[in-house]
């Protein structure tokens, strides 16, 4: 291997013969090998048991709506019931949700477990020095950058707290409770706009990244490489995907709202991406991983964003956008590092031999939601069991990547409004990286460097501006 790679006519692979060298340190002879993947099948039978629970069997309880109308409580109206603007509807889909899984902690719990101890047996035969460890070895990202995250995140959470009292303000309730998160705060204050106002907004806000960039989103637009609307038979959601050798296509559902207008933003950040690396780069090293691939696309809406606020003159819809932005970091930030702090601390303390009871990993979890959200707020008991109802703890150490990603990309465009052109050239120089090199070295090269707490602070301070310009509307 070393010959190989030191091989200057395979010079063009050396990156790919490391990795393989890499890898090689946790790959098992040829019989063990055979035994781990007749494992395989059975090692998936945590996230099914708990899919199928969660996704077929667990029933909810019906509840009434703010007509006093019986109505079905689904996992999807759920988000619904959470937003609704009456507080008594928002408490009852709360209680019907946490109460139906309460009936089936045990059965969750031994889901939960059963999914720690595969991961363990894993990392064990892998010979890799802990689960964690083991998670992060495939994007080479190393240990100090998740428990980097969690630490900043902690300094960060008197600015959470401080949130939640404008919440509670807004709200213009005495306590702030779990069922409020969700709760609008501006109400009736929608913002109509057709996909063809939403292309060219999209296209003025991420006018900072430059000509070529513009000409790109422009080709993007012109050559139906989006699929826009709702239509039968069709998927819901958005993404972007396509092939090594074709121009990348995006799904959406566009409805004619603001909500729209990020998403479109977001999607062709990924279809860019794509674009970039794959005109730049040879089959081998254009694939990005997905610790890259969200930076690229909340890139863009960060500097949607910022043209929108800056543009915006109505201090309601300045309000809204503000609002709008907060919770993107609440749940996209603060969520999800809370996550992946759960997941941190269950597996440590399966590794030190303590069993992961319902009882225990309520507890850990109500913890950490006092912790998070401050004593200011009325932590309702019943949150202890929102553990059991999160599908990606069945993907273990995924979350903080949504985390970072958005840290890393708010940090870009701080960076890219502030320096201008040098910073667009590091930007774009990332954007064509693809997966030429490990995910932490090409953000470095292009000036987030995320094995320091540098980017989460500079997220941090963009997300403290947004508190303070809230403060000033709402005085
Ligand atoms: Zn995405």
């Amino acid at each position: 291997m070393d010959a190989f790679i030191a091989n200057e006519k395979l010079s063009a692979y050396t990156f790919t013969l490391e990795e393989m060298k890499r890898e090689k340190a946790h790959v098992l002879s040829q019989a063990e090998e055979a035994l781990l993947a007749q494992v395989g099948n059975l090692s998936q039978a945590p996230q099914t048991i708990f899919s199928m629970l969660n996704n077929a069997d667990l029933k909810f309880p019906r509840i009434k709506d703010e007509h006093g109308n019986e109505v079905e409580l689904t996992h999807g109206s759920y988000i619904q019931f959470l937003e609704n603007p009456n507080r008594e509807v928002r408490e009852r889909a709360f209680k019907a949700v946490y109460e139906t899984y309460a009936k089936q902690k045990n059965t969750i719990a031994a889901a939960l477990n059963a999914n720690v101890t595969k991961n363990m047996f894993y990392a064990n035969v892998r010979k890799y020095p802990s689960v964690m460890e083991m998670s992060l070895y495939g994007d080479n990202i190393p240990t100090d950058v998740y428990t980097n995250l969690v630490d900043t995140i902690h300094e960060s959470l008197p600015l959470l707290h401080r949130y939640m009292d404008l919440r509670k303000k807004l709200l213009g309730v005495d306590q702030l409770h779990m069922y409020d998160l969700f709760a609008p705060l501006v109400d009736e204050y929608k913002m109509d706009i057709t996909y063809e106002e939403a292309k060219q907004t999209v296209k003025d806000g991420l006018k900072p990244l430059g000509k070529d960039y513009a000409d790109a989103l422009q080709t993007g637009y012109d050559n139906r490489w989006i699929d826009i609307y709702e239509n039968e038979n069709k998927r819901s959601g958005a993404y972007a995907w396509g092939a090594y050798g074709t121009h990348p296509y995006v799904l959406l559902n566009h409805k004619d709202n603001l909500n729209s207008m990020f998403t479109l933003a977001h999607e062709m950040g990924h279809a860019l991406h794509s674009h970039y690396s794959d005109t730049t780069l040879p089959y081998r090293d254009a694939q990005y991983t997905i610790f890259l691939a969200e930076v690229a696309s909340t890139t863009n809406e960060a500097l949607l964003m910022d043209y929108l606020l800056n543009k915006s003159t109505d201090p309601k819809e300045k309000l809204y956008l503000l609002t709008y932005y907060a919770d993107q970091f609440r749940t996209t930030v603060f969520r999800q590092t809370m996550f992946a702090e759960f997941e941190k601390i269950i597996h440590e303390r399966a590794e030190q031999g303590d069993a992961l009871t319902p009882q225990l990993l309520s507890e850990i979890y109500y913890d950490l939601n006092v912790k998070y959200h401050g004593e200011g707020m009325a932590v309702d008991k019943e949150i202890e069991m929102e553990w059991a109802r999160i599908p990606h703890f069945y993907n273990s150490f995924y979350v903080y990547k949504y985390a970072t990603g958005f840290s890393a990309a708010t940090s870009f465009s701080k960076q890219i409004l502030e320096e201008g052109q040098p910073a667009v050239d590091r930007y774009l120089g990332f954007l064509k990286s693809g997966g030429s090199d490990y995910s932490i070295n090409i953000l470095k090269k292009a000036g987030v460097d995320m094995s320091t707490p540098q980017p989460i602070r500079e997220a941090m301070s963009v997300f403290k501006e947004l508190i303070e310009q809230m403060e000033q509307l709402t005085k």
